[in-house]
């Protein structure tokens, strides 16, 4: 296994770390008091199809918008994670790592190439929050984190795209590295077919009729919109279309993907199975399902192959798929299999230190009688009450108490929580090769280290 392997198939990125910071974090005012919550003009809700986005202006009406972190804020909580992440991996490669070599099997030419990777300093930021081109400084926020040294992925809808010319102007005079679009809420494929054979202004006309409080709708013409606009212009920065796969769409998933790559060749693939874990919700999966599941994870593992050879594509993930085929691999019932591919314990960021390497910060669940300033809590996005630290934010956190948090408190946090989370398979989220094997199940562990070793001989 060279070095280049390594990188070639995601067992270790260009970048050391990454923070998912979600920017529109506001108040609202009970009658208990004051209480943070989520600003989005999106409303993505299971009303319309399949998941519930803990964003969705549905489940978050009466906010007061003006509370947005402001960009002080914002700035300082930049340069406080970098640095964090930064001490964190030190930390991590001085006191952890060679027991995690030891623990799972790492070769010493692996390790040596582990450490010389987790000892850069390059980091990723993804720009997060329902919709983060929502919050007024949304430009400048990009140009602060460039200052800082972030590698900086956008996770929007591209909704400004549509309407607002003026905005895609400034964005494309100074744009992140990656913009994030999610690409899986088209009602079949026929639909999808439809949208690809109509022109931006058409797209717009469809767009504006739609129901408001149908997210996922909206959402389905603003990304084929904003792809159109990309290969029509060649300021935009690279894009990636998130996927999610589901039981509605899980049949014509090789349709879908084969579209979206034929028409749009330099757009990233990033497809993940549906999941309802941190929600608490019941199985995104049915029993009829479990061919389907491992048929695509077959096929994912496949085109991390064609990835290389032919050009595919799709984003360097191997272990992740490995980690989704260990489920097949080990004696477990089938509703087991079905809750894990749900997210149900298959992987916990917090199950020991190193796995949630990935920093996030977003609201916290604090009542309190007098407005106060919200946001920038680390913790969880998706899951407020399990590794969410309810009295730091990260703009007043020296990037010793950021560490303390990755390695330290977020492996402790989740013992004083009445219901913690039962995991996930957030792709991003369980990043590199280090954290999926960390967080991982241990009874999937012998299946994992045997395809581990199958595709990348050690
Ligand atoms: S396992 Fe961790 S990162 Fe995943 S949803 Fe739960 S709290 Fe969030």
């Amino acid at each position: 296994m060279q070095n280049s392997a390594l990188f070639d198939y995601g067992f270790i990125y260009q970048v050391c770390g990454g923070f998912q910071f979600d920017l529109n974090s506001v108040l609202k005012k009970t009658n208990q008091g004051y209480i943070e919550r989520h600003h989005c003009d999106h409303n993505c809700t299971t009303d319309c199809v399949n998941y519930q986005c803990p964003a969705a202006f549905s489940s978050n009406r009466d906010i007061d918008q003006q509370t947005t972190l402001s960009l002080d804020e914002i700035e300082k909580s930049l340069q406080n994670a970098y640095e964090g992440m930064v001490l964190a991996n030190k930390q991590f490669l001085k006191n952890i790592f060679s027991q995690y070599c030891h623990d799972y099997y790492i070769p010493k030419h692996v390790a040596k190439d582990l450490i010389e990777t987790l000892s850069t300093s390059k980091l990723e930021l993804n720009m997060f929050g329902g919709n983060p081109e929502l919050h007024p400084q949304f430009l400048e926020i990009i140009k602060i984190a460039h200052r800082i040294g972030w590698k900086v992925t956008t996770t929007t809808t591209g909704k400004k795209f549509m309407y607002d010319e003026q905005f895609t102007k400034a964005f494309l005079k100074h744009p992140p590295d990656l913009l994030a679009i999610s690409a899986d809420d088209y009602e079949d494929l026929n639909e999808l077919k439809q949208l690809l054979d109509l022109n931006l202004e058409e797209l717009k006309q469809y767009w504006q009729k739609i129901n408001p409080l149908y997210g996922q709708r909206k959402k389905a013409f603003e990304s084929i919109y904003s792809a159109k606009l990309a290969l029509s212009n060649k300021k935009f920065p690279k894009m990636l279309f998130n996927i999610v796969v589901h039981p509605g769409n899980i049949d014509v998933i090789y349709e879908m993907i084969k579209l979206l790559s034929v028409k749009f060749p330099s757009v990233l693939i990033n497809p993940y199975p549906a999941q309802s874990s941190f929600s608490f919700s019941s199985l995104a999966w049915k029993i009829e399902h479990l061919p389907k599941i491992e048929k695509f994870v077959d096929f994912m593992i496949d085109k991390q192959f064609s990835r290389i050879k032919n050009n595919f594509p799709a984003v360097a993930r191997l272990l992740y798929w490995l980690a989704l085929k260990s489920i097949f691999e080990t004696k477990l019932r089938d509703t087991d299999k079905l809750a894990m591919l749900s997210g149900y314990d298959i992987w916990k960021c917090y199950k020991q230190a190193g796995a949630g390497r990935y920093l996030q910060a977003s609201l916290a669940d604090k009542r309190s009688k007098k407005p106060f300033r919200v946001g920038a809590h680390p913790g969880c996005f998706w899951n407020h009450e399990t590794v969410t630290d309810n009295k730091h934010q990260l703009w007043n956190m020296t990037p010793e108490e950021i560490s303390l948090y990755l390695l330290d408190h977020k492996t402790k946090l989740p013992a004083k929580s009445e219901n913690p989370c039962p995991g996930c398979i957030m792709p991003r989220l369980m990043f590199d090769g280090i954290s999926i094997e960390l967080g991982l199940d241990h009874r999937l562990l012998p299946a994992y280290l045997k395809l581990r070793n199958k595709y990348f001989n050690f």
